[in-house]
């Protein structure tokens, strides 16, 4: 059989992110990143066997001259007729969709449904689904929702407590995100443990510049911490996650700031960068707080303090807990922040394994916790892509 290729797209506003993988093997043959979409200076960045070339997207500067450019340099490679098929991240599915879906008008009918709910992505998301559609004639299109994995939250995890009649009219209720990336680690964390995914209680922090955590029992999702929209939860990089709601006024009352403005403050200038007044950069937080820089020391002790909290609530949501387990940028590589997370949730039953947590970096998995300690800590690096290629080859029938 000749090779099959699934090419995996994730479109923000103005950036198109972009993998083809071998459906045999699950490897990135080729990368992109289409940046400035909108702008007159649109462009997109390739990386392929380890070089980066850059293509200026003069003739059309958007959704669609991107996947236009991308299409020229699969011909330059040879990979154009063995594309296959093709996997779509969606942000919101709201409650229509709890499971991946092969795209047809009545899913494109239902992503629209959903923008209220995600008013900045799924926008987005449709614009790559239908240049998808245009460039590639004829493929099979698949969407993996991020909000599908924690369809199966229970109601009373999902249900804020106010008038039912804003949930019933409105869609009002927590949702959650990164679902995609759950799943994944969820059960790469069971294969690398060697344990079964259905008798474990884990709890995953999957943290990035967005960051979130989850509770998962019976393999499926019981709780997570964000909820209508990610900026509930733990703090991030420029989220405040959870705050007293009645901020808003306090900030129309005090500071003279409109709704939509309290909203960008507490989603795009808050969480490490408002705390340390420095970056919203991990890493430089990390650095700032070892050279004393007060505001990156306090981010940092915020930042975990909140996390560990967490950890505590989700392990009621999952009825204990066997396995925690750290992904994403944060959660891959800084042992410093992991460590710290584990000396306030020792209570649990975690002991750590300084050695190991160390060496848990860049890309290695591994068990951070020593051998006798009664619950498991381990480093799962993410992969979504990987995720997505394979619900697209499955529902492509490839
Ligand atoms: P992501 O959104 O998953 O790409 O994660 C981005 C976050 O990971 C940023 O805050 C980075 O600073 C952080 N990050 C990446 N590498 C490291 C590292 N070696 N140590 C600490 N944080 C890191």
């Amino acid at each position: 059989m000749s090779q099959q290729l699934i090419l995996v797209l994730n479109c923000g506003s103005s950036s198109l992110k972009g993998a083809v993988l071998d459906n045999a093997s699950g490897d990135v043959l080729l990368s992109c990143l289409g940046e400035k979409l909108g702008l007159p200076d649109a462009y997109i960045t390739f990386k392929f066997n380890g070089e980066k070339n850059k293509v200026q997207l003069s003739s059309n500067p958007n959704h669609t001259g991107a996947v236009e450019a991308l299409m020229e340099e699969l011909k330059k490679h040879g990979f154009d007729s063995s594309i296959a098929a093709i996997g779509h991240r969606v942000v919101s599915g709201g409650e229509t969709y709890s499971e991946s879906i092969l795209i047809d008008e009545a899913v494109i009918a239902g992503i629209e449904k959903c923008i209220p709910l995600a008013p900045l992505h799924n926008p987005a998301n449709l614009l790559g689904i239908r240049a998808a559609q245009e460039i590639f004639k004829g493929l099979p299109n698949v969407a993996v929702f991020d909000t599908a994995f924690h369809q199966t939250m229970p109601e009373h995890a999902y249900m804020y407590a106010v008038p039912q009649e804003l949930y019933k009219q409105h869609g009002l209720r927590r949702y959650g995100f990164h679902g995609t990336s759950y799943r994944y680690v969820a059960d790469e964390a069971a294969r690398f443990l060697g344990k079964d995914k259905n008798s474990l209680r884990m709890v995953i922090a999957h943290l990035g510049n967005g960051a979130s955590i989850s509770a998962i029992a019976e393999g499926v999702s019981k709780d997570t911490s964000m909820g209508l929209t990610p900026l509930e939860g733990l703090v991030m990089g420029t989220r405040s996650g959870d705050i007293d709601p009645a901020v808003f006024g306090f900030l129309a009352d005090n500071a003279g700031l409109s709704v939509s403005e309290a909203t960008d403050l507490l989603n795009k200038k808050s969480g490490l960068l408002g705390l340390s007044g420095l970056s919203s950069d991990c890493r430089a937080i990390e650095e700032g707080a070892l050279e004393g820089h007060p505001g990156a020391k306090l981010a940092l002790e915020v930042f975990v303090y909140r996390l560990a909290k967490y950890v505590g609530s989700m392990a009621v949501a999952a009825g204990g807990l066997d396995v925690l387990a750290f992904t994403g940028g944060i959660g891959e590589n800084s042992d410093i922040i992991r460590s710290k997370v584990l000396d306030y949730v020792s209570f649990l039953g975690f002991t750590e394994d300084k050695e190991a947590n160390t060496k848990a970096r860049f890309g290695n998995a591994g068990v951070i916790t020593t051998a006798d300690s009664k619950a498991i800590a381990v480093v799962i690096p993410t992969n979504e892509e990987l995720m997505i290629a394979q619900d697209t080859a499955r529902l492509s029938g490839l």
